[in-house]
């Protein structure tokens, strides 16, 4: 079959489906081959590797994920785009595609299954509406993993990548890099994707730690006092974490800053994730 970045082929597929775009899904199908082997480059893809698809679509990315992989899983949520996978992905035998909702798949039990439990790869052109939550469950979840490389709105991609002193940086950064190693691989500009997103996106490769970068006494506290921090950025540290339910004192906080040689009066977004590591566990030591 021709493969579906051809726009020509893409409307094709649409036309003969009578297919119906649902925004609510987050639907925007990529129709540029360079973009798409741009990001099978940049995940790194072999015939070793097991990789799972979310949000196949009508398969674009999925024909070329299936080239170059040993096997591939595809969890597409509308229930619309499975016979038309059916059709376009018919000639591949190393693909199977799974009609659910991503935040609801034990993607642990998948990998074992499929995978021996050895590090998986995730590649999407994820949608944007739920990109946070499936990253981070992602990480969460703590799935074997190699490397996730997503498409993402650009905003977000830099959110992901940027640190201290920029007015992008916040939880999502601090959370992300405490699990993977970020980069930026491409801007995509909307006449890549058919409909048109009314956002800028680009492809961000995250490779995960074997071992987070800092070491914590109470991780799930790390990550407390960093939303904290943020949930009131204009706020200097010792206000934001007062006023989150975190039990600790402003001047527990102060204690805490002056042992690490920091003023009393810095705000979230001026912290490092290894600072904000030793401030978790000052805090602790603290209790
Ligand atoms: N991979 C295709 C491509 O690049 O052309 C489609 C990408 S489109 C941006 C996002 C896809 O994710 C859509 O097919 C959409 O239906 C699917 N999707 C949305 N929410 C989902 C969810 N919760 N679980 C699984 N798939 C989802």
């Amino acid at each position: 079959m021709e493969k579906l970045s051809n726009p020509k082929k893409t409307i094709e597929i649409i036309q003969k489906y009578g297919f119906d775009f649902q925004k609510r899904f987050g639907q925007n199908f990529l129709i540029d081959s360079h973009v798409l082997e741009k990001i099978i480059e940049a995940a790194n893809i072999t015939k070793d590797d097991f990789v799972l698809e979310i949000g196949p679509g009508i398969g674009t990315m999925t024909q070329y994920l299936a080239e170059h992989a040993r096997e591939v899983m595809a969890v597409e949520i509308d229930g619309n785009l499975i016979p038309i996978l059916e059709d376009t992905l018919s000639e591949y035998d190393n693909v199977s595609v799974l009609n659910q909702d991503i935040l609801k798949v034990d993607i642990g039990a998948i990998a074992k299954e499929k995978n021996d439990g050895k590090p998986i790869k995730v590649v999407a052109n994820l949608p944007y509406y739920i990109t946070t939550p499936i990253i981070m469950g992602l990480f969460e979840s703590k799935v074997p993993m190699d490397s996730i490389t997503v498409m993402v709105q650009k905003e977000v991609a830099s959110r992901m990548q940027v640190g201290p002193g920029t007015k992008e940086y916040g939880a999502l950064s601090l959370a992300v890099q405490y699990y993977a190693k970020p980069y930026i691989v491409a801007n995509v500009p909307p006449n890549c994707f058919m409909p048109r997103p009314k956002v800028g996106s680009a492809v961000i490769r995250l490779t995960k730690y074997q071992k987070p970068p800092v070491t914590v006494k109470d991780e799930k506290l790390l990550f407390q006092l960093i939303r904290a921090s943020f949930n009131q950025r204009r706020k200097t540290l010792q206000n934001g974490i007062n006023n989150s339910n975190l039990n600790f004192s402003k001047q527990q906080v102060v204690d805490a800053l002056d042992t690490m040689g920091i003023s009393p009066t810095i705000r979230g977004e001026a912290l490092t994730l290894e600072q904000f590591a030793r401030l978790s566990d000052l805090l602790y030591e603290s209790k």
